[in-house]
C-alpha cells in the first residue's frame, strides 16, 4: 500500500467522526506545496553524483510548517507527502503552534563520507533556502539525519539570510541546540508508554518490552523504560535482532552499539532471532521504532503483544491496524507516541528566538507536561466516543486544523 493511501485511510476515519464536509476534507488532504529538486555533488573520488531531494509543505493553518528531513535510499515523493501530513496532525494533537511538513533525500547515508553528506546538505539548502525559514518552514532531524547536519543547514541558510538559528531545530547543543532535544522522542515514547500502562491498569515494573529499531528513538526509549524498571526482552535493528526472556542488559547493549558504529550485529547478550520473530515475540509492549509499514496484514496476526507503541512514523498499515483492533491489541498512534521530538523542537525554536536557554530539567518537565496533557485528551476522546486511540488522536488533530482553517478564513 502506498504510504499516502495509508495516512488517508486514517484521516478519513476521523473526518467521518467529525462530520467534516467533502470540501474541507479535500482542502486538508491537499499539500500547500510540494517541491522536488536535483542535488548534484562531486564525490570525494571526483565523480559526479546526483540525488533527488523533496520538501512537502502540507498545511500551515496553525503556524509555520514544521517537520524533519529524512535521508534514506527509499525516500520518494509519496512517502514524504504522507509523512508531511502526519506532522500536521502531530503538531495539532500536542497543540503546538505549527503546521506540518517533511523533507527527504533519496540517498544512503551509510554509503557516503561525512564530507559528501555535508555537500549534499548544503546543496539542498542552496536550492530551497527561499522556501524555508524561522517563520515559514523549520526542518529538523529524522531517519538518517543528525544534529551535525542541522548545524550545516543553519550555517548555510545564514549565508543567504543572516544569523537565524531558529531556521532549523535539532541542532547540536554547542551550536544553538537544546539540551534534551536529542533524547526527546525516546523520552516521550517512554513516558507515554508508562501513562498507557497505568491507564490500562497494568503494573509498570517488570513489563516486558520489545523494541524494533535502535537508532535515536529506540536507544532513548530503551534507556527510559529500563530506568522505569521495565524489562527489555528483545531488540533489533537492520543488522540483527536479539532476545533474552530475563531482560537484556541495556547498558551493555548501548556500549556495544556505541563501539560498533551504532549497529547491533555481534551483540552477545541475547539469542539471535529474526526480524519477523522480534515482531511476534511474547511480550507486553511492542515498540516499532524504525521504518514505516513493518506491521502489515500479512504479519499482524502473529503479533503477540497486547500493546503496540508506534515510535516510528506509520509502522502499522491500516489493514493490520484492523486486525490488531479485532484482537483487542491497543495501539498508541505515531502522531501522539513520537510527538516528543517535535515538541522539544518547539522549545528549541522558542529559545533561539529569545536568545535564551532553558536547562535540561525544565525541558524535561515541560515535555512531560505537554505530552501528558495530549495523552489525557486523546484518552478521554477515545473513551467518550468509543473509538480507537488512533481515531481519537486524528480527531483531535484534524479537528484543530479544520477549526484554525475556518478561523483564519479562506478568501
Ligand atoms: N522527525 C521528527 C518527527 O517525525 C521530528 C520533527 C521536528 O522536530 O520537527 O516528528
Amino acid at each position: 500500500m502506498r504510504a499516502s493511501d495509508a495516512t488517508r485511510i486514517y484521516f478519513d476515519r476521523a473526518a467521518e467522526q467529525l462530520d467534516l464536509s467533502e470540501s474541507m476534507r479535500r482542502l486538508l488532504l491537499t499539500a500547500k506545496r510540494e517541491v522536488q529538486v536535483q542535488i548534484a555533488i562531486e564525490r570525494d573520488s571526483g565523480e559526479l553524483a546526483t540525488f533527488i531531494g523533496y520538501r512537502v509543505q502540507h498545511n500551515d493553518a496553525r503556524g509555520p510548517l514544521k517537520g524533519g528531513l529524512r535521508y534514506h535510499p527509499q525516500v520518494d515523493l509519496d512517502e514524504v507527502r504522507s509523512l508531511a501530513s502526519l506532522m500536521t496532525w502531530k503538531t495539532a494533537v500536542v497543540d503546538i503552534p505549527y503546521g506540518g511538513a517533511k523533507g527527504g533525500v533519496a540517498i544512503d547515508p551509510s554509503a557516503c563520507s561525512l564530507r559528501e553528506l555535508e555537500r549534499v546538505t548544503r546543496k539542498f539548502v542552496d536550492t530551497i533556502h527561499d522556501l524555508f525559514g524561522p517563520d515559514v518552514d523549520i526542518p529538523a532531524p529524522d531517519m538518517g539525519t543528525t544534529p551535525d547536519m542541522m548545524a550545516w543547514i543553519m550555517n548555510q541558510y545564514g549565508k543567504y539570510h543572516g544569523f537565524s538559528p531558529a531556521c532549523v531545530t535539532g541542532k547540536p547543543v554547542e551550536y544553538h541546540g537544546l539540551p534534551g532535544r536529542d533524547e526527546a522522542t525516546g523520552r516521550g515514547v517512554g513516558s507515554l508508554t508508562l501513562k498507557l500502562l497505568s491507564r490500562l491498569g497494568r503494573k509498570i515494573p517488570g513489563t516486558r518490552v520489545a523494541i524494533q529499531g535502535f537508532g535515536n528513538v529506540g536507544t532513548h526509549t530503551a534507556k527510559y523504560l529500563r530506568d522505569a524498571e521495565c524489562k527489555i526482552v528483545a531488540v533489533g535493528d537492520a543488522t540483527g535482532a536479539f532476545h533474552r526472556a530475563e531482560g537484556i542488559d541495556v547498558l551493555e547493549l548501548l556500549r556495544h552499539a556505541r563501539a560498533n558504529a551504532g549497529r547491533l550485529a555481534g551483540f552477545t547478550g541475547g539469542d539471535t532471532i529474526s526480524n519477523a520473530e522480534l515482531l511476534a515475540i511474547d511480550c507486553d509492549v511492542l515498540i516499532p521504532a524504525a521504518l514505516g509499514g513493518v506491521i502489515t496484514a500479512a504479519n499482524a496476526a502473529s503479533v503477540r503483544s497486547p500493546i503496540v507503541i508506534e515510535a516510528a512514523n506509520a509502522p502499522v498499515e491500516p489493514d493490520a491496524d484492523d486486525i490488531l483492533a479485532s484482537r483487542g491489541v491497543v495501539v498508541l498512534p505515531d502522531i501522539l507516541a513520537n510527538a516528543g521530538g517535535v515538541t522539544a523542537s518547539w522549545f528549541e525554536w522558542v529559545q533561539n528566538r529569545q536568545h535564551y536557554q532553558w536547562g535540561l530539567d525544565r525541558v524535561r518537565g515541560e515535555l512531560d507536561r505537554i505530552l501528558g496533557q495530549a495523552f489525557e485528551q486523546v484518552w478521554q476522546l477515545s473513551t467518550s466516543r468509543q473509538v480507537p486511540l488512533r481515531t481519537a488522536a486524528y480527531m483531535l488533530g484534524v479537528g484543530r486544523v479544520a477549526r484554525a482553517t475556518v478561523l483564519g478564513g479562506i478568501t
